[in-house]
């Protein structure tokens, strides 16, 4: 299917009733986990409708397959698809990016100069990696040992760096000072890693360092308890409040600002043979500049009914909403039925559907190990909300295979299809 969009030229004074104006009822800005799972639940539950996604990439990924594909254990090519593929039936795909929004005209500006205007607006554009933010950091990626889960074009670097260790090395992990998409990641690749070393009998003689800006392990109190004994059998040392600030990597030396008190106290530089990165994320500039935004730049959302705060026919959902939940692609699994659900009642009845809530559900299946998993599942107390009727803080290799090779089914074939 091909949508021709005539050219406005640059005047945004261009009123919405403008025949050249290409109109949707339903529009949605990215076609990511968030976007795609939206679109699909409302051509399913509507049947014929018209939904319409704003998205510039030829590929759609399933990045939660990123840890696996790091450390050797599925190919990262698993991990992607077609953008046209995964595109639910019916969907108008218009190959654009968003460059502004226009919400008193329901307008939004793409970086061609087009304009789209739209009756409900779903925002779910993604979280920014900001490699930038890290002096040294993007162009040592992929080279002199520093590599990153969090880059498509690197994951091999990560798996080719685990293999590379020497006994009488040290391997740095860091975990950033800002919110980033999934909470676990740099933990999971430093556990892969670890048992990677453990089997080839050289663990004991690498010093593994979790460098993490945190000032604990892990943010819910019981999954911080369960990943000590983890910790100790890897001989993993954790330094908290450490924050990477650049990276030297002709000499190998990572520099880390080290905070007390929510104030710089020391600096320090660390060398390494091999440095995983998480890097710093924030939401992405177009929105932060944007009148979606909140003071951080998140879009501005109400934390249990993810209609935006101001705008009433714009929502948003997954790691550019300003919900304070785990970034999580599983959380979008529970926002997309609470999206889909009040933008359907909204549009039937005028008002959102008051049986649905989010309640900052969001999961993260900790890898521990080859075979081994503690499947973490929270809400916005960080209370624990397990899925099944066992100990879920206890490694199993039950959970590890669900992981492995059950999610991604569910999520291409459920999830994205508007199933789950
Ligand atoms: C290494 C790693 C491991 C992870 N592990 C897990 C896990 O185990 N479990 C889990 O639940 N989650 C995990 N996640 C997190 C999960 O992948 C994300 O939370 C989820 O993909 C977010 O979905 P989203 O739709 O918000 O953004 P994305 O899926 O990132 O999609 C955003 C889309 O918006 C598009 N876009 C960007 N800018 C524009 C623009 N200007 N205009 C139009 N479109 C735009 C992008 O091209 C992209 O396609 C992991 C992530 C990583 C990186």
């Amino acid at each position: 299917m091909e949508t021709v969009h005539t050219k406005l030229g640059k005047d945004v004074e261009v009123k919405t009733a403008n025949p050249f104006t290409a109109h949707h009822k339903f529009l949605i800005v990215g076609g990511g986990s968030g976007g795609i799972t939206v679109a699909a639940q409302l051509l399913r539950k509507l049947r014929k409708t018209d939904v319409a996604i704003i998205e510039p990439s030829e590929v759609h990924y399933y990045q939660p397959m990123w840890t696996f594909n790091g450390g050797g254990v599925l190919k990262k090519e698993r991990s992607q698809r077609l953008m046209g593929n995964v595109m639910p039936k019916n969907t108008v795909w218009i190959k654009d990016r968003v460059v502004s929004f226009y919400p008193e005209k329901n307008m939004v500006k793409m970086a061609s100069g087009d304009f789209v205007s739209y009756e409900y607006l779903i925002v779910a554009p993604g979280i920014q990696l900001d490699w930038d933010a890290v002096p040294g950091l993007a162009e040592s990626l992929g080279k002199n040992g520093v590599s990153s889960i969090y880059c498509y074009r690197h994951i091999d670097y990560v798996h080719h760096s685990i293999n590379a260790m020497k006994p009488g090395g040290r391997a740095l992990f860091t975990q950033p000072i800002t919110k980033f998409k999934c909470g676990g990641a740099p933990m999971k690749i430093m556990y892969l890693s670890s048992d990677i070393w453990r089997k080839k009998g050289i663990l004991q003689d690498v010093d593994v360092q979790f460098t993490s800006a945190g000032s604990v392990i892990f943010g819910v109190k019981e999954v911080a308890e369960a990943l000590k004994p983890v910790i100790a059998r890897y001989g993993v040392k954790p330094k908290l409040l450490h924050n990477l600030k650049e990276v030297r990597g002709e000499e190998k030396i990572a520099v880390y600002d080290v905070y007390r008190d929510g104030k710089v106290v020391d600096e320090v530089e660390i060398e390494y043979d091999m440095l995983h990165v998480t890097p710093p994320q924030s939401a992405p500039d177009f929105i932060k500049k944007s009148p979606l935004a909140d003071a951080e730049g998140w879009v501005d959302v109400h934390k249990h009914t993810l209609q935006h705060n101001t705008y009433p026919n714009i929502f948003s959902l997954g790691d550019a909403g300003s919900t304070p939940n785990a970034k999580t692609g599983a959380a979008i699994r529970k926002q997309s039925r609470v999206v889909t659900g009040n933008l359907i009642s909204l549009m039937n009845k005028g008002e959102l559907d008051t049986s649905l809530s989010y309640d900052g559900y969001g999961s993260c299946p900790l890898i521990t190990g080859f075979g081994k998993l503690i499947l973490a599942e929270f809400d916005y107390d960080q209370k624990l909300t397990n899925s099944f009727p066992i100990n879920q803080m206890k490694e199993r290799a039950s959970m590890y295979y669900m992981k492995k090779d059950l999610l991604p089914v569910m999520y291409w074939e459920g999830m994205l299809k508007g199933r789950a």
